[in-house]
């Protein structure tokens, strides 16, 4: 078992596939002009074999791929058919817009549950956003995984003055349709401007949505990040990731692995522990692990304190969202 200073029990390891992305979201890659890590430093698929196997064996459980965007990687289902013979819950977080390409292979290797980021209804505001045109290609692939039964969480971030009015018409989504809508408040990370007057609150958010909805809170799992509602006779659920506002670190069960094979203990944490680094030069990868665990700060990777409107976005050593892997 990998358990830290505080007790915490982590089975759940998130891993990144790339560092690169066919949209440009605005709180994540700010900066078209960003360079991507050179494909030597990225990890094969025999690393991300390797390395997933010993987090595997040490107790995780389950397995997120993330990045940037993993299906934009070419060999993306490769790595998808060699994790899905692992004893875990195997998932992805995507932005949707090459889902429709590998809808069979999920299906084939028993994928069942999908994050899908989309932070608008509307499709020009998405093009603002995204700096890309797809919109209508995410909202297709959305009801394509719905039509084959995966369960579909969409998430989107909230910011102050961007797209809170869209709350109501996420929540308004979940009347028909069986889909689950997170709201995320908007995070810092190096290079994406983050200021505190353009978080918007979960307290605000569940007060906008009163205003519209009677709704009731549901039971959250022990790990969960996500504060789950339902719309009473709505078919699907919403819920909200207060990272911001209110933190969830006391149940903390996550690790990330980066595409360039680095481990982070937090998605804030300012150290790294280099895994591919070691793989390729024959080390002992469990005790780096180990080692990446028992620097794990209580909260926030001990960058911040709870009160977000202190935060000075300027000192907070990271990488940018896209590099870490979300
Ligand atoms: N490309 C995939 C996608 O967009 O779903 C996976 C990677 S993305 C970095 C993972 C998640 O992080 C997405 O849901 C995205 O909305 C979220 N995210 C990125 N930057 C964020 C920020 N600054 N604050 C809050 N959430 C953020
Ligand atoms: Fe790409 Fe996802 Fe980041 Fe948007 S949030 S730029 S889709 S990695």
């Amino acid at each position: 078992m990998l358990t830290d200073r505080f007790e915490r029990v982590h089975d759940y390891l998130r891993i990144s596939l790339t560092d690169t992305c066919n949209l440009r979201c605005v709180y994540c890659m700010p900066d078209e002009k960003i360079k991507c890590m050179p494909s030597s430093q990225l990890m094969t698929v025999d690393e991300i074999d390797q390395l997933g196997r010993i987090f595997v064996n040490n107790g995780v459980r389950k397995i997120r791929l993330t990045g940037g965007e993993p299906l934009a990687r070419k060999d993306a289902g490769e790595i998808i058919e060699r994790l899905s013979t692992y004893p875990v819950e195997l998932t992805m977080t995507t932005n949707g817009v090459l889902a429709d390409q590998y809808l069979d292979l999920f299906l084939k290797v028993g994928i069942r549950s999908l994050n899908v980021s989309l932070d608008t209804l509307n499709p020009e505001s998405f093009f603002a956003l995204t700096k890309r045109d797809h919109w209508h290609k995410v909202w297709r692939n959305i009801h394509l995984m719905l039509e084959s039964g995966l369960h579909v969480k969409t998430n989107t971030v909230v910011m102050k003055g961007v797209n809170e009015q869209e709350i109501v018409d996420f929540v308004a989504l979940t009347k028909d349709l069986p889909i689950h809508v997170r709201f995320i408040e908007f995070m810092p990370f190096q290079g994406n401007l983050w200021e505190h007057a353009q978080v918007f609150p979960a307290s605000q958010m569940l007060e906008l949505i009163g205003e519209k909805f009677s709704f009731i809170k549901l039971l959250d799992a022990k790990n969960d990040t996500a504060k789950k509602f339902k719309v009473l006779n709505h078919e699907g659920t919403f819920a909200i990731i207060s990272t911001m506002s209110s933190h969830f670190c006391a149940g903390c069960n996550r690790m990330r692995l980066t595409a360039d094979g680095k481990m982070k203990n937090c998605l804030f944490s300012r150290s790294e522990v280099d895994l591919l680094g070691a793989l390729r030069s024959g080390q002992e990868i469990e005790p780096l692990i180990q080692l990446c665990l028992d620097q794990k700060e209580k909260a926030l990777g001990g960058q911040f304190l709870q009160d977000y409107e202190k935060i000075d976005a300027s000192l907070l050593q990271n990488r940018s969202m896209i590099a870490i892997g979300g």
